[in-house]
């Protein structure tokens, strides 16, 4: 029998955008890999569904179910620290800012974070989850391998040696083939950044992005609708020591950053016609010149930003700036007012199916903004562009594409439907999100 872990009053499920809400039929916490076996096999012989949310922290309904829905929060453990050859195992609902703190005290580090930590490792891998690098690759290619719990209730270890077509596919696996119970990263040293902020033209910042790219490990850019200055973000390793203390570097960012995106958002929500005003004074006062030295996630990781939307898709690299440049376009066109950051950043190719960089360097470009009438404009923007020059969706961040467009951007779309037909036959992972996705 499955007995579900907590009372019904604490199942509705809601993403962190509040974008989307869920009242699965019952919430469980499974303490042990075993546990999960038992739910898969005994839900698949109900004929029910489960689909497994991490924190919650993608805007799409990929994590939302109408059946059983299961939190890792009780796997979260670190297994195993391998020094020598850079490797962590790690339990898949562990939160990415619990790893990077566990690492840390091994003198470990993952090579790159996105801007946020609180996702889980296996949320975060399984939406293609990224930093920004020219060189450096999205967190699933930092998966060394993973167990991942199948339909049909089989444990699977999948890596290069074992299972390669399951490798190549789980990694971001959109929930849809299984549930992750173990993952073991790729690590490095632990090591400190040297950032370095300063603003363009746009135009000018437009020309420079390729260079700047191969020029810095680490790279973004942000421009704030509204204004033609664009916020270059560069970081290289170094061995200079951090150059403001932990405290400080805290307060600075709930002091700056938190207030200043908050009254953009709200002001910009209840007042529209402010908006480019709001935009240049930000862009004044916060843009500019400035640089430090801090331990990496420090400097990946930003505050966490007010509740606002994203729409984010990752274009061939070289297609890039050109895509930023019609962004703009199309919001002038428009008369759009959008009231938050627009961002640009560089992921490595991999060869992961579901990737937004399977076989390509990518350039990813974000469009965010608050809760307004002019957002789905914006966002209906961004799509067309993307489908104009080819792009791929970011699947943690709002889009409206369907089966035929991804299977025309994403190459290997029907390898990973029959993995998935042999993986899940019965089912068992679908959700409004996958059959939205696979028909
Ligand atoms: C404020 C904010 C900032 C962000 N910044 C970035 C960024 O810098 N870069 C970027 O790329 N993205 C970013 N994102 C998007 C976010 O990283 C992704 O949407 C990520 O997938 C969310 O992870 P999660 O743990 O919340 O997973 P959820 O959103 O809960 O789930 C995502 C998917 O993972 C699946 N899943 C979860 N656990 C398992 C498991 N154990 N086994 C199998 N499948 C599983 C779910 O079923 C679902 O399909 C940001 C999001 C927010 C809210």
């Amino acid at each position: 029998m499955i007995k579900p872990l907590t009372r019904a009053s604490s199942r509705t499920f809601q993403t962190w955008g509040r974008t989307h809400r869920c009242a699965p039929v019952a919430l469980h916490l499974p303490e042990s890999e075993a546990e999960v076996v038992a739910l898969v096999k005994e839900v698949g012989r109900r004929g029910q569904t489960l689909r497994v949310v991490g924190a919650g922290h993608s805007w799409t309904d990929i994590a939302c179910t109408d059946g059983h829905l299961l939190r890792l929060e009780r796997l979260n453990r670190v297994l195993r620290i391998d020094r020598e050859n850079g490797l962590v195992v790690a339990e898949a609902g562990i939160s990415l800012r619990e790893l990077v703190c566990h690492l840390s005290d091994f003198g470990l580090a993952l090579p790159s974070l996105g801007s946020i930590a609180e996702q889980t490792l296996a949320g975060a891998i399984s939406t293609g989850t990224h930093g920004s690098g020219a060189t450096v690759g999205n967190l699933s290619s930092l998966v060394e391998s993973l167990r991942l719990v199948t339909g049909r209730g089989e444990v699977v270890e999948a890596s290069r040696e074992h299972h390669p077509d399951v490798f190549a596919a789980a990694r971001v696996g959109l929930g849809c083939l299984g549930v992750i119970t173990q993952v073991t990263m790729r690590c490095v040293p632990i090591f400190n950044l040297h950032e370095r902020c300063w603003t363009l033209p746009f135009d000018e910042a437009l020309r420079q992005m390729q260079t700047l790219a191969d020029t810095h490990e680490f790279i973004k850019f942000w421009w704030l609708p509204h204004t033609d200055r664009i916020q270059v973000f560069a970081a290289d390793r170094t061995s200079a020591p951090e150059t403001c203390p932990a405290l400080t570097r805290r307060a600075d960012k709930l002091g700056m950053i938190t207030p200043v995106f908050r009254s953009i958002l709200w002001l910009g929500g209840h007042f529209s016609p402010a908006i480019p005003t709001l935009n240049r004074l930000v862009c004044l006062g916060y843009f500019g010149q400035r640089e430090r030295v801090e331990r990496s996630d420090g400097v990946f990781n930003l505050a966490m930003p007010p509740r606002h939307l994203e729409a984010e898709f990752a274009f061939a690299r070289e297609d890039g700036p050109a895509a930023f440049e019609q962004l703009r376009a199309w919001v002038e066109w428009e008369q759009l007012r959008v009231n938050f950051i627009g961002e640009l950043r560089f992921v490595a190719a991999d060869d992961i199916w579901m990737s937004p960089a399977y076989g390509r360097d990518a350039c990813h470009i974000g469009a965010y903004c608050g809760r307004s009438a002019h957002a789905p404009q914006y966002f209906a923007g961004l799509e067309a562009i993307a489908a104009r020059m080819g792009a791929r969706p970011h699947w943690g961040k709002m889009f409206g594409w369907e089966g035929a467009e991804l299977r025309r951007v994403f190459e290997r779309f029907d390898d990973f439907c029959a993995l998935r037909d042999e993986l899940d036959p019965d089912r068992v992972f679908e959700n409004a999100f996958s059959r939205r996705v696979f028909g």
